[in-house]
């Protein structure tokens, strides 16, 4: 009601000036106007010339003023011409013109037409009146609320489908999340299928995994899907540097959501706002604004009307528990690292952007990069790829995939690094210790590669495993298998060279981290029976553990690890003792071709041969 009447009032206000300004203009400017516009049309001319086109017949009006005469003359083609000549006593020329009866005489000049002159006086003045008024207007709102109203705009950009390109075809593997989000894709394309039975379509959606398992890409897949309004903001976005702009933003984004239903809102990387509030005084202020409005806008719209709001992180735990109540967030979509299938399908699709040869072997390639998330085996490809035109091919070939996953393991051969034959000699022995141990025990996974070739990362040398298939369980054999293969490069420096290097640091570091999660998370120990000693933080980032126990219990944890780790190094020690030879003639080998295959490595364990030279 208020409104209405102020509009109201503006309009009559607005007349008002209108008319003001017109009447202002038509008496002062537009004469002026009016007569400069005649003057330079007009030529002068003598009294003579005047007398003559009046005996001619060729005038049509004239106006007699007071010290000029103006005439208009029409020549045979019916062309006008104006003219001014000075005024003569001349008592004749009435009466000479009156002889004249077509000439119009004294009346007011007409030098355009009327419709002309309609024009001029009313409608241009109004013409511009309106935009002064409206360029005031703005000025005005520009300067009361310009910074508020620019304050509360959110950056978010709003994607449709030719944007982002992508669809549910360039996301391999992670078929649960697919499935789930397919639902979405299609409630917002029939939402009175859901309707119609009364279901509640999820508010929101959370992503979650580990970096660079696809769930940025997923929602991309989704808005391209969807084919609707896609808002993507990131988390970062909405902590600015002013207090209240992530609230505003908050609250714009969504008053825009509500405007563009059907439509998707992707907050990507939500941990940055949504952290746990805590009790701490003088806590972050602004975030828990944010949060806070978060909270309420969630809950404030109506969810039949087709906004769905989809999240992605990689730290769900430190998510505040009232974000992730039904309602809200209550649909959690995980996505994973990729298992083999799902590795082989992320090569294929990447594969699918550069040239290859016919016979690759993915499957080859996706069993070799356990644990590997999407974006790296993207960036496999991609290696592979610049690898080929490195070595002037125009196709990418096995050996480029194979190389590359060690590049992308192990950073880039350095061929040039110039390293003593001694040192080499103890190297090639230490990684034929760790091939030695795995290769004979019978649950330890199969030797693949080994070689000496160092690696940008630090790497002197290094004997790949590759499993045959796809394992989700570590059973205690394979673990104790795994601890005793990684003690195998020092037990053979210690068995032949009788002293030990540094070389093996970072093989104690991941025998210890797995002897470590043998006691306290997985229940493999003697002295310990199924209890949880330790918690996992940060799941989805390297998984860091922490301590659940007592001082006393942590030093009877370090002394199991320790039995543990020792057991194994001496099995590794036995085995090595027991294939001696072996280890002889299979460093020898190494250190001349300098990197071996599995085949060649089995050949030659298996070959019922004399001592080696
Ligand atoms: P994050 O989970 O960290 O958001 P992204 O969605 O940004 O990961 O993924 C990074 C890149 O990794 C993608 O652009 C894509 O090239 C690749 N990628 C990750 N997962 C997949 C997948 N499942 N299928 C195909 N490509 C993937
Ligand atoms: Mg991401
Ligand atoms: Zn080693």
């Amino acid at each position: 009601m208020k409104d209405d009447n102020s509009y109201i009032k503006r309009i009559i206000g607005f007349i008002a000036v209108s008319l003001i300004g017109v009447l202002i203009l038509n008496a002062l400017v537009v004469p002026a106007l009016t007569k400069a516009q005649t003057k330079a049309k007009t030529k002068e001319t003598n009294y003579s010339f005047f007398l003559n086109q009046v005996d001619e017949g060729r005038v049509s009006q004239v106006k007699i003023e007071n010290d000029e005469i103006r005439f208009e003359v029409v020549d045979e083609e019916g062309h006008s011409q104006l003219y001014t000549t000075y005024k003569m006593d001349d008592p004749d020329l009435v009466s000479r013109l009156h002889e004249h009866g077509e000439i119009i005489f004294n009346e007011s000049f007409q030098e355009n037409s009327l419709l002309v002159n309609f024009l001029v006086s009313w409608v241009l003045p109004i013409v511009i009146l309106i935009v002064l008024w409206n360029l005031l207007f703005k000025g005005m709102a520009k300067h009361i609320g310009g910074n508020a109203m620019a304050f509360g705009k959110s950056n978010a950009k709003i994607y449709v489908k030719a944007q982002t390109g992508k669809t549910f075809d360039d996301v391999a593997g992670q078929d649960e999340a697919k499935e789930a989000l397919e639902e979405i894709v299609d409630f917002l394309h029939n939402p009175s299928k859901y309707a119609d039975i009364g279901a509640d379509l999820p508010k929101g959606a959370l992503l979650v995994g580990p970096p660079g398992t696809g769930k940025t890409l997923l929602a991309q897949a989704v808005a391209g899907e969807a084919e609707v309004p896609f808002f993507s903001i990131s988390g970062s976005e909405f902590v600015e540097m002013f207090v209240g702009m992530g609230a505003a933003k908050v609250r714009d984004l969504f008053s825009q959501a509500n405007e563009k239903a059907p439509c998707i809102v992707f907050i990507d990387e939500i941990d940055t706002i949504g952290k746990k509030r805590d009790g701490n005084l003088g806590g972050n202020d602004e975030r828990e604004q944010t949060l806070n409005q978060l909270l309420t806008e969630m809950d404030g719209f109506d969810g039949k009307k087709g906004v769905v709001i989809l999240a992605a992180t990689n730290r769900p735990e430190s998510l505040d528990p009232a974000l992730l109540r039904p309602g809200r967030f209550d649909r959690r979509i995980p996505a994973e690292l990729p298992d083999l299938a799902g590795r082989e399908a992320i090569l294929k699709v990447h594969a699918k952007k550069v040239k290859t040869e016919e016979d690759i072997d993915y499957n080859a390639i996706a069993r070799a990069t356990a644990g590997a998330s999407g974006a790296e085996l993207a960036n496999i490809i991609n290696e592979a790829a610049l690898r080929a035109v490195r070595n002037g091919r125009n196709l990418v070939n096995q050996s480029d995939l194979e190389e590359s996953v060690e590049v992308v393991i192990a950073g880039y051969q350095r061929k040039n690094a110039v390293i003593s034959q001694k040192e080499k000699e103890i190297i090639a022995y230490h990684e034929i210790g760790h091939a030695l141990v795995a290769a004979k025990q019978k649950d330890a996974a199969p030797v693949h590669k080994i070689t000496i070739i160092p690696r940008t990362s630090g790497a002197l040398g290094y004997t790949m495993q590759v499993d045959e298939g796809e394992k989700f369980l570590l059973t205690k054999e394979e673990a104790l298998a795994r601890i005793a293969t990684l003690t195998g490069g020092r037990s053979a420096e210690e068995l032949i060279f009788n002293s030990c290097t540094s070389g093996a640091s970072n093989d104690i570091e991941q025998a210890t981290k797995l002897a470590r999660a043998m006691v306290t998370r997985y229940g493999m120990s003697d002295s310990f029976d199924m209890i949880a000693l330790e918690t996992i933080t940060n799941q989805y980032l390297g998984g860091d553990a922490s301590l659940a126990c007592s001082p006393e219990t942590a030093a009877r944890i370090d002394d199991e690890v320790n039995s543990i780790v020792r057991t194994s190094h001496e099995k590794a020690i036995q085995i090595l003792r027991d294939n001696i030879d072996k280890l002889h003639e299979l460093a020898h080998f190494l250190l001349e071709k300098e990197t071996i295959t599995g085949e060649e490595f089995m050949d030659i364990l298996n070959k019922e041969t004399e001592p080696a030279v």
